[in-house]
């Protein structure tokens, strides 16, 4: 009997990982910086991304809701992948939780980014770009191997609210394959680029057993560049439930975050992934904006 209780566990462990890792998102609308709307149509333009995406604005600001259960795809073997850590489930129907959000990387400064957050035991979720994923593999690893979620945030940054239904998929799929093939695990997130959407890119995420995780506080870092900015207008628009945008892409963004945690810390706020903030129910297809 005892031998099979260590391969029990393993077993047990590997679902919890991937449970963890691969459910959940949700999009968001802005709210305590709605004056910042005008803005935030050219926003999302990430910066760097403008080299290969046509400045386009946001248009996919709507609101979503929660559904019922997703299933995490399996996991593939990794035998080069770092050991998970356990990590401890929050019920955010009780606790005040918040989804910190961050797209675009994995690059260079990521690195960084996930020193911070494990120095103050804070889980968050990546909504990776698939062309970023295949050249720093080895930070997405860190990422999953730090108790974090990953999401889909399209190959090329495209705009798949404005794109053919052959490309939605294709940008969707390669970067689905360069997540497993760098982490293992299915994505069962996914963030539309300028948060654009339409029905065909819903319907797209459904069928590959994504939701669609928008965001409710957008402090615009990507325009700012201030840590300072950062960090103010995150602590002001946070509520609980809320997901909040950021960009690890950006230095400036990734020093705000220190300052960020221990504000939001001190208010007793809890950091979680986008899965975890809704309890692990979420519907493929569907819009999130906040708990
Ligand atoms: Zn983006």
């Amino acid at each position: 009997m005892s031998s099979l209780r260590p391969r029990a566990r393993r077993l047990h462990w590997r679902t919890e990982r991937t449970r963890n890792v691969s459910q959940g998102a949700f999009m968001g609308a802005m709210q305590s910086v709605r004056r910042w709307s005008a803005a935030a149509v050219a926003a999302t333009l990430c910066g760097w991304l403008s080299t290969f995406a046509p400045a386009v604005a946001e248009d996919g600001r709507r609101a979503g809701f929660v559904g019922t259960a997703v299933v995490a795809a399996p996991e593939k073997a990794m035998p080069d992948v770092p050991a998970a850590r356990p990590v401890t489930r929050t019920d955010c129907a009780k606790a005040k939780c918040v989804a910190l959000t961050f797209d675009d990387g994995p690059m260079s400064s990521t690195a960084e980014l996930l020193d911070v957050l494990a120095a103050h035991q804070a889980r968050a979720t990546f909504f990776l770009v698939g062309r970023n994923v295949a050249a720093r593999p080895d930070l997405v690893r860190r990422e999953l191997a730090a108790g974090h979620e990953l999401g889909n945030h399209s190959y090329t940054h495209a705009d798949l609210g404005r794109s053919s239904a052959a490309k939605v998929r294709e940008e969707l799929e390669r970067t689905q394959e360069a997540i497993e093939q760098a982490a293992g695990v299915t994505p069962t997130l996914m963030r539309p680029p300028y948060g654009s959407t339409d029905k065909n890119l819903a319907l797209t995420a459904k069928r590959m057993g994504m939701a669609q995780i928008l965001w409710s506080v957008d402090p615009l870092d990507w325009n700012a560049r201030d840590r300072a900015t950062v960090e103010r207008r995150i602590v002001k628009g946070v509520r609980p439930g809320r997901i909040l945008l950021m960009h690890d892409i950006h230095a400036s963004t990734v020093a705000a975050v220190p300052a960020i945690l221990r504000r939001l810390a001190a208010q007793g706020y809890v950091f979680v992934t986008v899965s975890e903030l809704f309890g692990g129910s979420l519907t493929p297809g569907k819009k999130y904006v906040q708990r």
